[in-house]
């Protein structure tokens, strides 16, 4: 097990015991919609909910871990323990109640020193994850499979503070060489996963192009939920790329996604 040395320790039974170990390659960063404590924060995953996350940062950059690192916390999903052992270690951060505001300095320097921890002991690689499974740093936001149908955390702000100081702060006082500029664009989700109803800011990302290119058939929007809006909206970029028939029924494919030129989100 083990434990962060400058964060204190407040362990959530019986998860503590009960839960799976895994071998930590990911961090994922959190907001937690709540402007709570560590001690608040401990009593809601003891007391209200089987969730929990390892870490929480509170506004004036007071650490708290709740779980040792080589157990499973159950903050986002299907990277909380992969069948190969492999797993993430997720860091809540307090926050208004819709987690639109940014960290404060504290905050960041608290995540920035946490994130040199988890790179020197256990060996997260000084990256920004590339995929759903790729060892590295991350936010909750960015790959739906590491929640349930999508999710908005962390807010905007948070995400360009991850994106232009977090990491590349990582990465300087870990003494590791400046990150490549992240892609610029999304990467294809996959076909199955516009099947599945996702709700995401990519799928409100992906409108707004659409409806840049004049491709729009929405009535209102577009949001995060993947509706037949989208996939009307979707066809008509289809055959503008020379689609057409089952090529053009609105579900993407990777050649007209990459056409689209999504950004991060
Ligand atoms: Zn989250």
């Amino acid at each position: 097990m083990a434990w962060y040395p400058k964060a204190r320790r407040m362990e959530v039974q019986p998860e503590g015991d009960a839960q799976p170990t895994i071998r930590p390659t990911q961090l994922i960063f959190h907001s937690i919609a709540a402007p709570w404590t560590g001690r608040r924060t401990y009593e809601y995953w003891r007391d209200s909910t089987n969730l929990e996350s390892h870490f929480f940062v509170e506004f004036g950059g007071g650490v708290f871990q709740y779980i040792g690192t080589q157990t499973r916390a159950d903050a986002n999903m299907h990277a909380n323990r992969r069948s190969d052992g492999t797993g993430a270690v997720s860091v809540e951060t307090a926050s208004n109640l819709k987690h639109t505001d940014a960290w404060t300095d504290a905050q960041i320097s608290a995540l920035i020193k946490l994130g040199v921890w988890m790179h020197q002991y256990h060996g997260v690689p000084l990256r920004i994850c590339r995929s759903a499974t790729d060892p590295g740093f991350g936010t909750h936001r960015m790959f739906s499979q590491w929640s349930a149908g999508g999710t908005a955390c962390p807010g905007d702000a948070r995400q360009r503070q991850f994106r232009e100081v977090v990491f590349p702060g990582i990465v300087k006082a870990a003494g590791g060489k400046p990150p490549k500029p992240a892609p610029k664009y999304a990467p294809f989700p996959g076909a199955g996963w516009f099947k599945s109803s996702p709700r995401s800011p990519l799928i409100t990302a992906m409108g707004k192009r659409l409806v840049a290119e004049d491709c729009s058939a929405y009535g209102e929007g577009p949001g995060p939920r993947w509706t037949d809006a989208d996939r009307k909206s979707y066809a008509k970029w289809q055959r503008r790329r020379g689609f057409t028939g089952a090529d053009a029924d609105g579900w993407p494919g990777k050649a007209t996604w990459d056409a689209l030129k999504v950004p991060q989100v």
